[in-house]
């Protein structure tokens, strides 16, 4: 690649990246993308939510991606000891998007970079951020290629949309770790002959497998399906064998997974993650701005990452817009904050889940179906309502709830007794 110049250098070509790309392109500025690796390339994070299209229609991404054919999602299916609690998002209190798609990222994500090319956006993958001096806004950012060429790309704006790369963070020591415990992930994509017989494909479903260890099912239109088991580092530790052998084992060990998967043909080898979790104290500098998984990815039992990696992006896009025409921008307040609020609002759900408050709410007996559209707005990912108090006061709302369902079902056993 050749020294260049550009407006806006955004670092990663994952929905974080491409989106704030093309939104700051479509305004008329000129925009160049570094992606460390060539596409298609494997990421997790496959279920989307439905506030993700909002941000998607605006970068001009809905109609490539519908052109694609991927499984169309329309809510979340929480299993445990046999209950079922489902969430359609066509239910929900917030007015939005009601579905959404269960994506192989891959595809998903070339899809993306894609549209990104057509609109004119240069895109060089296979070319790695290794160094960044700014001066004032103005940044001279070091590149190099899969050859090991350096170069270098001087821009007005950098957007570091490189997720778990984290770069920004990295060359400038302001990662900090954040206050979710470490978890693991062992998950594999497999062909699923027997789901459209036995379970419907059209949702995430979420099993509880033991407390605090869950299980995604993630159908896509191909026939095969992801499925992930999360937890504690420990509960794994239990486990004698290679990934794949532990895999089996755990499949085996929960009835609602073993019948439909015990046969399953495995696509790739079963992979793991762990420690997903970092965070910044500020997303945001003099030149450059964070989005997506590098401002903070908490976890994936609510599917929230695509969501705030794409919001996120949207937003700063339109204030890298702001800037670029000479407006004074308050980012703690115009940016920051907004992001904190939507995280924060998923950290209590999170929180809520591995603690088993959530446990009582979705598995109660009587439901009020009032409340349960707030929630659903909630795993819809319209975290930013704040009409909707289980949005405002996530944390009070919830756990008043939970005490409301204990108190009801010790009243109940006292009458049954
Ligand atoms: P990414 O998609 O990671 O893209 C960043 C890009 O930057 C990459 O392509 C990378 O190669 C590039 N890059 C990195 N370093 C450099 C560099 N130095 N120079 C140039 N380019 C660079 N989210 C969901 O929405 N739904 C889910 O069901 C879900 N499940 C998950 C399950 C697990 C176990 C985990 C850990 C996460 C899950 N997530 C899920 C979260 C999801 O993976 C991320 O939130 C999402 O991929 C973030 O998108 P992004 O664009 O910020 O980053």
């Amino acid at each position: 690649m050749q020294n260049t110049k550009t407006d806006v250098l955004v670092i990663g070509a994952g929905p974080s990246g491409s989106v704030a790309a093309a939104i700051i392109k479509k305004a008329g500025y000129d925009v160049t993308i570094v992606e460390k690796l060539q596409f298609p390339r494997f990421v997790i994070g496959e279920s989307l939510l439905p506030r993700c299209m909002e941000a998607l229609e605006e970068a001009g991404f809905l109609n490539a991606v519908k052109a694609k054919g991927f499984q169309e999602k329309f809510g979340a299916k929480f299993v445990k000891d046999g209950m079922i609690c489902d969430y359609f998002f066509a239910d929900q209190f917030t007015k939005g998007y009601s579905w959404t798609w269960q994506v192989p990222r891959a595809e998903f994500d070339l899809t993306l970079a894609t549209c990104c090319e057509e609109m004119g956006i240069p895109l060089h993958y296979e070319t790695t951020v290794t160094d960044i001096k700014f001066n004032g806004s103005d940044s001279v950012t070091t590149v190099v290629d899969k050859d090991g060429n350096a170069s270098t790309i001087e821009a007005k704006f950098i957007v570091d949309g490189s997720g778990y790369g984290r770069v920004i963070p990295k060359l400038f020591n302001l990662d900090k770790p954040s206050s979710l415990p470490g978890r693991k992930a062992l998950f594999c994509h497999m062909r699923d002959e027997k789901r459209l017989t036995v379970h419907e494909p059209n949702r995430i479903t979420i099993v509880t497998h033991k407390p605090g260890v869950w299980i995604w099912v993630i159908p896509f239109s191909s026939g095969i399906t992801s499925v992930g088991y999360v937890g504690h580092p420990e509960f794994f530790a239990q486990y004698e064998g290679n990934n794949t052998e532990v895999y089996d084992q755990l499949i085996q060990d929960e009835p609602y997974l073993a019948e439909r998967f015990k046969d399953a043909e495995k696509i790739f080898d079963t992979r793991v993650l762990e420690s997903w979790s970092s965070t910044t104290d500020k997303f945001y500098g003099e030149g450059f701005v964070l989005t997506g998984n590098v401002t903070e990815f908490l976890d994936p039992i609510f599917s929230s990452g695509v969501t705030l990696a794409t919001v996120s992006s949207q937003n700063a896009a339109h204030l890298v817009i702001r800037k670029l025409k000479g407006e004074e921008i308050n980012w703690e307040k115009e940016y920051m904050e907004p992001v904190m609020q939507g995280v924060n609002t998923f950290r209590t759900y999170v929180n809520s889940w591995y603690d088993g408050t959530l446990d009582k709410i979705f598995f109660a007996k009587k439901q009020d179906e009032e409340i349960k559209k707030k929630i659903c707005s909630v795993l819809a990912g319209y975290v930013w309502d704040l009409e909707n108090p289980f949005v405002k006061r996530s944390s009070y709302e919830v756990h008043k709830l939970a005490r409301i369902l204990d108190m009801r079902q010790i009243i109940d056993e006292e009458a049954g007794a």
